[in-house]
This record gives C-alpha cells, structure tokens and sequence, in this order.
C-alpha cells in the first residue's frame, strides 16, 4: 500500500521510535522524535525529508524517552516548531518534573524540552492535509495516543501495536492496572478500518488482522500470570539500556539494574530477587534470546528486538 505523497516514515532501529514526517503545502511536522543518543541522525533524516523547508510542528504519541528524545534538538534547530504533547502531560513538560515523567522511573535519557500545546483524545489534527483522529490508547503508556487517517485507513499506533506485539505494559510493573486497558485499547483499534500500521517501531505493514490476534494472545499470556510482563520488562529495560551504551561492565550490572526504580519495584513485587541473583538472571535469559553476548567481562549489545 503507498504512502500519500505527504507523509514519510523514517523507519529507526529499536532504540529510537520510528518517525514519521507530514509535508503538505502549508505546514510540515513530524511524529515522534526518537532517543537523544540519535538526535543528530534523527536531525539529519529530517532534513533530508524537509529539502530545506522549516518545521512548524513536532507531535508526541506518548512521552517515553525513545519517542520524543529528540525534541530538545528539533527545537533548537527549528526555534519556531510548536511542540504538541498530549493533554495530560502538558503541565508535567512545562514544570519538567522529572519523577513524573518516566525518565527517571526506566533510567532512561531525555533532554528536557518544552511544551507548547496539547493533544486532547478525540482531537482532529491536519498532517499532510489530511485529517488524523486522536484516539486514547492506553495500556503501555497511561497518557498514549493513536493517530488514524480514516480516509486511507491508515494508523500510527505508536507502542499499542505492533507487527509481533506491543510495547511493555509499564503500569502493570508498579502494580497500576494495565492489561484491561492494553486489551481494551486493542478492541478499539480492532473496531476501526485499519488497512495499514505505522507502528512506533519495525517496519509498516498491512496483515493487521493478524497483528491484532498475535497482540491479544501475548495480552492473554502476560495477563495469565503479572510474572511474566515484569520478567519481560525488566529484560526490556537493561537491554534497553545496553542498546545506548553498546558495552557494560559485567560486575556494574547488578548495581544498575538496582538503582532503575521501575526494575527495582518490578523485582519486589514480582520475583524477589537479591541484586546479584536478578542481574545473573537477566543477563542469561538476554544471552540466551541472542540479545547480548558476554565479551571479556562486558555485557555487548547484539542486534535484536527490543522485547
Ligand atoms: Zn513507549
């Protein structure tokens, strides 16, 4: 299925959300914005796609430091961009706490950036001359939205979908509800005329009815038992983070998973683990999915999914 000629997707690695950029006539913009270790490529691609126009507007589908990771660049370089985060967050970018955002909760990177407007669920919103519904997605993010083009049946799904799956139920690891809401947000997308994905990471594709089935077998597995999202969360996360840095010192693991809140918590509620134990673990559950490899006393990051 093609695009139309105003959208672009950049499609990124695991680390940086895909973005995806609207250049119509009269306004250009970009959804999502990718993780600050990449924000000098993500500058670039972008202004490859622009060929020397401005950027008027830089949207957000949810705030975790891989989709908007880059904003503080774009709005150095485009001073002029108005910055849309959703609704519910506004107030949170502006006063930039930190503990609330959830930066600090994943021992992720983001530079703090500013917001200068709102997306409220249920908004239409004009990218690329065509007209995208807001929807409220929650389930991996409390505060995440969809965007849906109804006249092509096209959808950004952000980390509520993707080809094999979604992103980590976040909530669900500090004891917030959110499987009934991953679920609820799945029915939702299953309701609408989707004939092609733009998920916030992997490829684009257009079997979404099997992409849903997948999605809400693994939301059946993971809510089965609560284990098992935290054990995949906590692999997320120190993937995640061997991702930016590329090498960790073996004997450094136990020490950093400790001090990532959310592991931490997930860790108590869930498995119990001493540091030591938690870390052995993660390490050879990683190794043995292919996502790592153990190089004279460094973890080495190899190319894999994220999780
Ligand atoms: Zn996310």
């Amino acid at each position: 299925m093609n695009l139309p000629d105003s959208m672009h997707v950049l499609e990124r690695g695991w680390l940086s959300s895909n973005n995806i950029v609207f250049t119509s006539k009269h306004r250009t913009a970009i959804v999502d914005t990718g993780y600050c270790t990449h924000e000098n490529q993500t500058l670039i691609l972008l202004r490859h796609v622009l060929k020397g126009r401005t950027l008027d507007a830089i949207y957000n589908t949810h705030l975790h430091s891989d989709h908007c990771g880059g904003n503080h660049i774009l709005q150095t370089h485009f001073p002029a961009a108005r910055t849309f985060v959703p609704a519910a967050e506004f107030n949170r970018v502006q006063n930039w706490e930190r503990s609330q955002l959830t930066f600090e909760a994943t021992g992720q990177r983001c530079e703090r950036f500013r917001a200068d407007a709102s997306v409220h669920p249920g908004d239409k919103i004009i990218l690329g001359d065509l007209e995208w519904s807001a929807l409220c997605a929650p389930g991996h993010h409390p505060y995440s939205y969809l965007l849906f083009c109804e006249k092509h049946g096209i959808l950004i799904s952000a980390d509520a979908l993707w080809e094999k799956g979604f992103g980590v139920v976040f909530p669900a690891l500090d004891g917030i509800s959110g499987f009934r809401e991953t679920r609820a947000t799945l029915q939702m997308i299953e309701a609408l005329d989707v004939r092609l994905v733009i998920p916030g990471h992997g490829k684009p594709f257009t079997e979404v009815k099997q992409a849903i089935e997948v999605a809400h077998s693994r939301i059946d597995y993971l809510e089965g038992d609560p284990l098992r999202n935290a054990q995949n969360g906590i692999k997320v996360l120190l993937k995640f983070l061997l991702m930016e840095r590329q090498r960790i010192k073996l004997s450094e693991v136990p020490k950093l998973l400790n001090s990532i809140p959310l592991v931490k918590s997930a860790n108590q509620r869930h498995m119990n683990f001493g540091k030591i134990h938690l870390a052995h673990w993660a390490i050879t559950q990683l190794r043995r999915a292919g996502a790592l490899d153990v190089q004279d006393n460094y973890l080495v990051d190899v190319e894999a999914k994220a999780g």
